[in-house]
């Protein structure tokens, strides 16, 4: 029951969470999303999530006694930081000479992340298809587990011989590569994201 509004989460920034500080990020995510008109100190969140866990079998800390640390809830708000997804403002608390801590969070530019990286993915498989493209490639089929391949000029000078085994070296069909390579650019297209 403690778990339903987790799951209302936005998938992508729920996973994306996850793997950018694992179970206890989204559990911080979420109380940074709760406090949204308000910032919140690291103390503050950890003392939500611990309340909000109580009597379940979450635990943060399975090493000792403690369900969570406040500890592992800053690493974890560091983690998020490093990835632009929180912001930090830090005042002197004038009786302890201790900082205080305020965070909220940043998830507004997970689209723009989110599209960074699908920009990135993209780049670089249109780069290999233009390539694989460009590229005819000969190779020894006799030879076939040294994985060697020479392009045309290289197999030109080879007079189309193996170097290894003096056979014939053969035109390879790349076909399936570039098939499998414009399917795989389609998809990454056709991903729609959106943290709305
Ligand atoms: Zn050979």
């Amino acid at each position: 029951m403690r778990q339903s509004h987790i799951k209302e989460l936005n998938p992508f920034l729920r996973s994306f969470l996850y793997i950018v500080g694992g179970e206890i990020a989204i559990y911080v995510g979420m109380e940074l999303l709760k406090s949204k008109s308000e910032d919140i100190t690291d103390e503050d969140i950890t003392e939500n999530i611990k309340e909000s866990i109580e009597g379940t079998d979450i635990d943060f800390e399975p090493d000792d006694s403690e369900i969570l640390k406040l500890n592992t809830v800053r690493k974890t708000l560091y983690k998020l930081y490093s990835e632009k997804l929180a912001q930090f403002r830090r005042i002197r608390d004038k009786s302890t000479g201790w900082f205080i801590y305020y965070w909220w969070h940043e998830f507004d530019l997970l689209e723009e992340i989110l599209l960074e990286k699908k920009k990135l993915i993209d780049g670089k498989l249109r780069d290999r298809l233009q390539f694989e493209q460009n590229n005819y490639f000969f190779i020894c089929e006799k030879c076939q587990e040294s994985n060697k391949k020479y392009n045309f000029d290289e197999a030109f000078e080879l007079n189309f011989r193996c170097p290894d085994c003096g056979d014939p070296l053969e035109a390879q069909d790349n076909q399936t590569i570039i098939e499998f390579l414009k399917n795989k650019i389609a998809l990454i297209q056709n991903i729609k994201i959106s943290v709305d």
